[in-house]
């Protein structure tokens, strides 16, 4: 017997008209490119959306379209994030951060149609224009006409400027109604190896997602809260916090283009953000600037942190200099992407300073809607209790099914669980922890070493900035840690000092057998640690080096 109730789908539109409706004087806060600041309501967004969907009419999109975008956080991005899908459409996020021939490669496979771009990559898409022009017949700049910038298109092309399609416009729009597992949006990974692949979002999984990530015990985001994402909407829609925000009625504050220390101290305070979330790069570069300018933060009250392992000392610069709570949370692109947060049950109350630290660091619980496991090689489920470490599964319905363009259920085992590439302990509260992606692990004598681990311990030296454990290869152990750290600016790193630090913290087999001192790491176009290119140039230290 099916339950008598409504059976409405669940319309990303909806989101917005609700933002509309019930917090029509909610902001929406834009500093940008020409550094002013743009301020208008949820009830402008809701109508110039709609005014948005008519001019990608006249520009010959439907549904099922995709239209790309190469955008930084701010309100003219916002608008294409809710026209597309609410007409059907596809709002296909595009990393500029990516590699040209990728940037290639990810438009002609998703067959953009119209991109819409932002100023300061004009020079990028002259750059890729001849290689897209099967695909996209229209470049739209999202600007006014007076700060267009110059821009080199292939034959068969056109550039349009945003404003003035938007002031030729009517916004007379009716959101249409329809199934609610329509794509909405579609996210590339970077491809740290082979090829990007796409994830294609549906406004069920999306609706689900922001609903689950706006509760207490994960982003917790309220109508009087007001949110600054730095994570970039061109990566994983900026964690969901477009749509989170407008699902409560938050305030929205897009910071463009400037994500130093400076910039997000000023924005911070001057827009009296209560919540932020961004990578630990970011909060590293924010945290220098405030103890170097002396400046604090006003008003903001938790930093979200994802992405990558937090560092120890980012949760405990934060809180005790600055009192404000970094809380760890982790995901991925397909996982919409948010799949754990790190919030306390009753039990971590009784927990010592120490004991609290450490658990501060675990990725967290997971988010209520989806769920999690760990396996051995075997598939075999292992026990949670927070030592066993395994492949990290999950399942649920923001979660990927199949990669674009691939067979449905492709992404997943016969049992409908998504190998995450991770590998974690549960502990028995149900707090999962991170310890390596599965190709980073180090495996040594037939046991595990976590590479996090040992990163982590290595950055709580004064003066390592960063620090990458690799799996070098090794004549009896088969693989053993290899450390390359980076010094802060004007300071030498002895060896031996940083592998004191590991002394009573891990077994003495964890220890890393050599230290490589660097001026820098290479990064992913997601800011995260390229240790493909690291193994590539160091596998080998302990055969041919003298540690071998
Ligand atoms: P990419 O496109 O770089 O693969 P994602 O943004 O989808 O990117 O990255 C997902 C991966 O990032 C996860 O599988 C995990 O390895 C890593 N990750 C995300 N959050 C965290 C975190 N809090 N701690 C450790 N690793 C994390």
């Amino acid at each position: 017997m099916f339950g008598m109730m409504q059976t409405q789908g669940l319309m990303i539109s909806s989101i917005l008209t609700h933002a509309a409706r019930h917090h029509g004087s909610g902001e929406v806060v834009s500093r940008t490119h020409e550094n002013t600041t743009h301020r208008y309501t949820w009830c402008d967004v809701e109508a110039r959306s709609r005014r948005l969907v008519r001019v990608m009419q006249t520009l010959g999109v439907g549904a099922g379209d995709r239209v790309g975008t190469l955008a930084w956080n701010g309100f003219r991005h916002l608008e294409v994030y809710y026209a597309a899908p609410g007409m059907q459409a596809i709002c296909h996020t595009i990393n500029p951060r990516l590699h040209p021939d990728d940037i290639a490669y990810i438009v002609n496979h998703a067959q953009d149609k119209v991109l819409f771009v932002d100023s300061s990559f004009a020079a990028l898409i002259t750059a890729v224009a001849p290689r897209i022009a099967d695909s996209v017949h229209t470049v739209v700049m999202l600007t006014a006409p007076e700060n267009m910038a110059e821009v080199t298109l292939a034959p068969g092309m056109t550039l349009a400027c945003y404003d003035q399609l938007m002031d030729a416009a009517d916004d007379d729009y009716v959101w249409p109604n329809f199934d609610e597992n329509t794509a909405s949006a579609l996210c590339y990974t970077s491809g740290t190896t082979g090829r990007p692949k796409g994830v294609l979002y549906s406004h069920r999984s999306t609706w689900l997602h922001a609903y689950s990530t706006a509760l207490p015990d994960v982003l917790c985001i309220r109508a009087s809260s007001r949110v600054l994402p730095v994570v970039p909407m061109f990566h994983v829609n900026a964690w969901g916090m477009p749509y989170a925000a407008a699902l409560t009625g938050a305030a929205l504050v897009l910071p463009g283009r400037h994500l130093d220390g400076a910039s997000m101290a000023s924005i911070l305070n001057s827009e009296g953000v209560t919540f932020t979330a961004g990578v630990p790069t970011v909060w590293l570069g924010l945290l220098q600037y405030l103890r170097s300018s002396g400046e604090r933060l006003e008003t903001v009250q938790r930093i979200m942190t994802g992405g990558s392992a937090a560092p120890p000392l980012l949760i405990e610069a934060f809180r005790d200099e600055y009192g404000v709570a970094v809380e760890h949370g982790w995901g991925m692109t397909e996982l919409s992407p948010v799949g754990t947060y790190n919030a306390p049950k009753p039990a971590q109350a009784g927990l010592t300073k120490e004991q609290a630290a450490a658990h501060m660091l675990k990725q967290g619980r997971i988010l209520p809607g989806i769920d999690m496991k760990i396996v051995d090689g075997d598939g075999k489920a292992l026990p949670w209790d927070g030592v066993a470490f395994g492949d990290l599964m999950v399942k649920g319905p923001w979660i990927a099914s199949a990669y674009y363009g691939e067979e449905p259920g492709s992404a997943l085992d016969q049992d409908g669980w998504f190998a995450t590439g991770d590998v974690a302990t549960i502990d028995a509260d149900g707090f999962m922890e991170i310890t390596d992606r599965s190709k980073d692990v180090i495996k040594s004598g037939g046991e595990w070493i976590s590479s996090i681990t040992l990163e982590n311990i290595a950055v709580s030296h004064p003066d390592v900035v960063e620090a990458a454990v690799i799996a070098a290869t090794h004549a009896k152990w088969d693989e053993r840690p290899l450390l390359l750290v980076v010094p802060a600016p004007g300071k030498t790193v002895d060896p031996a000092s940083v592998l004191a630090l590991y002394a009573g913290k891990v077994a003495k087999w964890w220890l890393p057998d050599d230290v490589i001192v660097v001026t820098e790491l290479p990064h992913t176009a997601t800011g995260k640690l390229l240790k493909t290119r690291l193994r590539a140039q160091y596998r080998d230290h302990y055969v041919t080096g003298s540690k071998g």
